[in-house]
């Protein structure tokens, strides 16, 4: 009771006039309600289980079939010396191949893609935006942010408006919604006083824009840890810059925020054949070419397969012809449950996924399009599903003294945070041009559809992100019940 009236307290009183611009065309009205027809250009990565035999290549053909090569585990093609155009992380992830003796793993394969820290995909360059390969909802509209920050500040009433607080984000991306955030909850100093912001960021270059995004300051290095700081003054509050959760200090009660960072941690795939489970690899073909293959034995990975189907009904299983693991995403969770049952608070997690078991999410999308997985490594961004009942589990597993809530729909969360109040509260003070992007930006957030697909006649709008974007909560019974989730 005394929560909801906080935030319809809140919503209406985030710092007024403050518009942030976005530079995003219009929607369409007809894109919120078709998207079909985006939704089945995932089918572009489905397999053919059944053909043992079918070749694939990554740049021949847009569909993948598995090759199962059971004798060439231990004979890679030779290719060291021919002369080649492929990219500097191509020839790093050739060379694993070559000197493992045999395929990879796919979440080892979508790890090197994405972070390896020469020329991972988010390593060296700005990927989002509608110059960049895909948009979030943080760079969709500022009230993406400003509703967290109502989350995160009602969060903080509920935990007893303790003095000092680590607000960790994990994958910060521009740094957009914490700048939000921030401009958003300006006005209530006694809030954003408490707070020390912990960004957990493993791209140099995202780490300056998100140093610039947040008008930061007073930039130095700890000799010792190494870890960059500065003080942002869009309200004062002191940043600090991490590779990872673990050298966050603990200590103080912590909010901890990831929006679109689970989809972003590797994965392993299974599938089901005559002979049980085998994992799905990555290889290098006699062309010189990635290509999905299947173990012919089994692989130290299939104790995460089992690790995760304990908490799956045996129905559910038996369903699936394949599945997807992300065992750093359940590891993740562990530390995040024990984090907060030791130091108080609670974590949100927003991200596109499933309440259950996943079969075979993993897409790869550059500029705006779906291309192949294996095509071009390094040059789109990889990501897949998140299984929110693994997350349940696995915070339920490591900890007693936490409670998980949700997934709810990304809609009902910011629904109930007041978005609704919060539109109509800016558009009585802008211009025509903003007021369109208000609108546009509100149902894309709120829309029904799936997201992060994209229609238009180049596929370049992405559609409602309101209900395939699910919300979690993890967080320390103490706090009881946070508010979207009652
Ligand atoms: N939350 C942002 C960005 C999402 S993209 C938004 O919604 O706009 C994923 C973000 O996580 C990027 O900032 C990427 O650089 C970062 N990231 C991905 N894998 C990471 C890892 N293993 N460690 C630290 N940061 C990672």
């Amino acid at each position: 009771m005394m929560l909801r009236r906080s935030v319809a307290r809140l919503s209406p009183l985030l710092s007024n006039g403050a518009l942030r611009l976005n530079p995003i065309p219009p929607l369409p009205s007809s894109s919120l309600s078709s998207h079909s027809t985006s939704f089945c250009s995932s089918s572009s990565r489905t397999l053919s289980p059944t053909n043992d035999h079918a070749q694939s290549s990554a740049h021949s053909s847009p569909s993948v079939a598995i090759s199962i090569d059971r004798s060439g585990l231990c004979n890679p093609p030779e290719h060291a010396h021919e002369p080649s155009s492929d990219s500097e992380l191509v020839k790093h992830l050739k060379s694993i191949i070559k000197f493992r003796g045999g395929p990879i793993s796919v979440a080892e394969y979508m790890e090197e893609v994405l972070t390896n820290p020469k020329s991972g995909f988010y390593i060296n360059r700005d990927v989002f935006g509608t110059s960049g390969d895909f948009i979030t909802s943080p760079e969709v509209s500022q009230m993406f942010g400003e509703m967290i920050g109502v989350w995160v500040m009602c969060l903080w009433e509920q935990m007893g408006q303790p003095p000092s607080v680590n607000l960790v984000e994990l994958g910060p991306g521009r740094g957009t919604l914490m700048s939000d955030l921030l401009r958003g909850s300006s006005q209530f100093k006694n809030f954003t006083k408490s707070l020390h912001i912990h960004l957990v960021e493993c791209s140099p270059v995202l780490q300056k824009i998100q140093y610039e995004k947040l008008k930061c300051t007073d930039e130095s290095i700890d000799e010792e840890s190494g870890t960059k700081s500065a003080v942002s003054a869009v309200t004062g509050t002191p940043v600090a810059w991490h590779a990872s959760l673990d050298q966050v200090p603990s200590g103080s009660p912590t909010i901890i925020i990831a929006h679109e960072f689970f989809d972003a941690l590797p994965i392993y795939q299974f599938q089901k054949g005559a002979r049980g489970w085998s994992e799905k690899m990555v290889d290098v073909s006699e062309d010189s070419k990635f290509r999905f293959v299947l173990s012919p034995g089994p692989t130290p990975a299939l104790l995460y397969l089992a690790r995760r189907c304990q908490w799956a009904p045996r129905e559910e299983v038996a369903k699936l012809e394949q599945i997807e693991v992300c065992p750093s995403a359940m590891d993740l969770t562990q530390k995040i449950a024990k984090r907060i049952d030791s130091d108080g608070g609670a974590a949100l997690i927003i991200d596109y996924g499933k309440d259950g078991l996943l079969s075979d999410s993993l897409q790869a999308i550059r500029k705006h399009k779906f291309v192949h997985i294996l095509d071009d490594p390094g040059s789109a961004d990889l990501s897949a599903y998140v299984d929110f009942a693994s997350i349940r589990h696995s915070a339920q597993e490591i900890s007693e003294n936490v409670s998980v809530h949700g997934p709810i729909t990304q809609s009902q969360l910011l629904g109930s945070l007041g978005i609704n109040f919060r539109v109509e509260n800016l558009l009585q003070n802008c211009t025509e041009e903003q007021a369109e992007n208000l609108r546009t930006g509100y149902w894309r957030l709120v829309g029904d559809g799936e997201a992060p697909f994209w229609e238009g006649p180049d596929e370049q709008i992405p559609i409602g992100m309101g209900t395939r974007y699910l919300a979690m909560a993890i967080v320390n019974k103490k706090q009881g019940v946070p508010v979207a989730f009652q």
